[in-house]
């Protein structure tokens, strides 16, 4: 089953528009969370080998960055054509070395192939600005130009879209970039790069050099002067260490952080919806995603009814290999994430509260961990603080409209919030008083290339998507004229 799908995978390190081995010639496995067995070897860069990659990166940037807007449109477009024409091998990649479900992987390929088409469109629409100074009267004449060299840094729980939800826009833009993906997962981006040469991506402006040594190579490149953007998805922990190491050389950060998603659901809400909304935020990605919903907090009048219809839909999942049919929840991405999944369930219990279903992590192989909620959390219980990335949602009840607004707006966090409720005006006065970059109303999906994703607080700087996406790559340069 997997040679099939691994037969043309490459496996090394994609620098100047070639294949290469690392300079130490070290690689590092790759494994199917869903076996725990090995599917592949990859190449693990270097210092030196990430030096090649900026180096590559520079000797493109000129040609690339003076390029017609058209042009890099156009190779976008073909871009989404042909990461669409081979949606399937990609997704089955995805779930291979992801792990969730093929449904999962099919809309990840989809909304990646999205960011494509969406930057070909903005790549024609760098607009600028021209007034008058009220003063002197002399001419401002606003334009923007592309920022330079982009390392771009993934997680691995969107292999596929978090990689090109950055590629794209750094494309339009006129950037080159440098990306090291996540080491769990780094066959989606090397599978990627034939289908962007083939789009007529030229070579050097997109090199990829997955590598072990995540923290040194990186932080190579945040100390190259040519560097001007770093682009990072992933951790708070990690965004904070970027951001001092981004400090040296004043490198531009673009960062998508940590999330801690409440989702509210009041009493005037129609609960069927609010449960299908729950079942995407929660388990979209077996809930390893920073959107997923962390904290539930239901109105007490609504609370069991919500907490058992929830319990019959993740009753209904089917566990398993992501690759078989009818599959909904496949396996977490590697021991640690199961386990953290695991203590945090067990110290919730242990501080009472009540399983309704789920709880128990079944006999391997594979890092499974079932569909489980919880009522009665208590406050002091860990997983209201941390991220769960897990299939696991805690469910706890509110009196009041300012209760759930303080309890959701009570965390270092604020990527996404959720809310249902049938009471429009109810609907947009809580969701101006909620300190997230993003909510869901009436909504369990916010993420969207046309819109500006991101959050407020610890969970990140600057948006992706939307028209503020290519902004990231982008330097304004004024020009004090008078004619
Ligand atoms: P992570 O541990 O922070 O890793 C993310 C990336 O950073 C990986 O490529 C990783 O490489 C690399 N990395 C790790 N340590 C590094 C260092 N010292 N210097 C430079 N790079 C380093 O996060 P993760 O566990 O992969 O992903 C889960 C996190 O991502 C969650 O917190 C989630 O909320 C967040 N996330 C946020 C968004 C958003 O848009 N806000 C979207 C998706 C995920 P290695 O794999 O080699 O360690």
């Amino acid at each position: 089953m997997y040679d099939n799908l691994l037969a043309n995978v490459p496996t090394d390190l994609w620098i100047g528009g070639k294949w290469r081995k690392a300079s130490d010639n070290a690689r590092f496995d790759v494994i199917d969370p869903a076996t725990e067995k090995k599917i592949a070897s990859v190449a693990s860069a270097t210092v030196d080998d990430a030096k090649a990659a900026v180096d590559a990166a520079s000797d493109a940037f000129e040609a690339w960055g003076a390029k017609k807007p058209r042009e890099r449109g156009e190779i976008l477009r073909k871009a989404y054509e042909l990461t669409m024409r081979d949606a399937e091998r990609l997704a089955k990649l995805i779930t291979l070395e992801n792990g969730k479900a093929l449904s999962d992987s099919r809309g990840e390929v989809a909304y990646a192939a999205e960011f494509f088409r969406w930057n070909a469109e903005e790549a024609v629409r760098n607009l600028g600005q021209v007034s008058r100074a009220p003063s002197s009267g002399a001419r401002i004449l606003v334009q923007h130009k592309p920022a330079g060299i982009a390392v771009l840094v993934t997680p691995w729980n969107f292999p596929a879209a978090m990689a090109t939800r950055k590629i794209a826009p750094a494309l339009a833009a006129g950037c080159t970039v440098v990306l090291k993906p996540a080491s769990d997962t780094p066959l989606t981006m090397l599978a990627l790069m034939p289908i962007l040469e083939e789009a007529g991506v030229p070579a050097g402006v997109v090199n990829v050099i997955p590598s072990r040594s995540s923290g040194k190579v990186v932080s190579a490149m945040l100390h190259d002067p040519r560097v001007r953007v770093v682009s990072f998805t992933g951790s708070t922990e990690v965004g904070r260490k970027l951001l001092r190491e981004a400090a040296d050389n004043v490198v531009k950060p673009a960062m998508e952080l940590g999330g801690n998603a409440p989702f509210l659901v009041f009493e005037d809400a129609d609960i069927d919806a609010a449960i299908d909304g729950a079942m995407i935020a929660k388990m979209r990605n077996m809930g390893e995603a920073c959107t997923a919903a962390n904290r539930f907090y239901v109105h007490e009048k609504v609370h069991d009814e919500f907490a058992k219809k929830l319990t019959a839909k993740m009753n209904a999942l089917k566990m398993g290999n992501g690759l078989d049919d009818g599959v909904a929840l496949g396996p977490l991405v590697n021991a640690e994430g199961r386990d953290k999944v695991m203590s945090l369930v067990d110290d919730a219990v242990k501080k009472g509260a009540k399983v309704l279903t789920g709880g128990k992590v079944p006999d391997g192989p594979g890092f499974f961990y079932p569909a489980t909620v919880l009522t009665n959390v208590p406050d002091s219980a860990a997983m209201l603080n941390d991220e769960i990335f897990g299939p696991v949602a805690a469910i706890q009840s509110f009196k009041s409209e300012d209760e759930a607004i303080k309890r959701a707006n009570d965390t270092e966090y604020g990527l996404v919030a959720y809310l249902y409720t049938k009471d429009m005006n109810r609907g947009m006065r809580v969701s101006e008083k909620l300190d997230f970059g993003m909510i869901g109303l009436n909504r369990g999906l916010v993420s969207d290339p046309a819109a500006p994703f991101g959050g407020m607080k610890q969970s990140g700087i600057g948006r992706e998507g939307g028209h503020e996406g290519m902004m990231e790559f982008l330097e304004t340069q004024y020009v004090s004229l008078n004619w």
